[in-house]
């Protein structure tokens, strides 16, 4: 039996083994990136993400030090908006749904969390995202990709 896991308003069947095993693998895009944002990421994400998403993603076997892709995709040199993947493999079985659809189409939802709003939150399985991600070929939960988009406020070491 796998156990349940919140991670936030979701909750997942968590395939512990096989998460801790697809972490900072070689040949993932951030997978020993000595870039800016790798190493300020590296310096500085304890201090970003609330220590309860924290805590539900150590217990979900992501390897917070490592994420498997991250880039800033938006804001200044002073507040740049990072895009940071992470991954794991497990089955959701409840939580917040992440496509909204309107009259333009189905797009994604970042859930906000709560006191935390410049942290945007999406969990989904990796195969419908576009997004690079580590394989898993067993049959228990798939790969799951935990899509933070944030935005570095308070920048000191830059
Ligand atoms: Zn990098």
């Amino acid at each position: 039996m796998n156990p349940t896991i919140p991670l936030l308003e979701w909750k997942i069947s968590s395939n512990l083994k096989a998460s801790r095993i697809i972490q900072n693998q070689e040949g993932l895009p951030a997978y020993n990136c000595k870039c800016e944002w790798c190493v300020f990421w590296k310096l500085n994400y304890f201090e970003i993400l609330p220590e309860a998403l924290m805590a539900q993603m150590k217990r979900l076997g992501v390897d917070l030090l490592n994420p498997t892709d991250l880039y800033k995709f938006g804001g200044t040199k002073q507040e740049p908006e990072l895009r940071i993947t992470y991954h794991t493999v497990g089955k959701v079985l409840e939580g917040p749904s992440v496509w909204v659809e309107n009259e333009l189409g189905n797009y994604l939802s970042y859930y906000l969390i709560p006191n935390y709003n410049h942290i945007g939150v999406v969990l989904m399985t990796a195969s419908s995202s576009s997004a690079f991600h580590p394989s898993y070929s067993g049959t228990s939960g798939e790969v799951l990709i935990i899509d933070l988009r944030l935005k570095i406020t308070d920048n000191k070491n830059v």
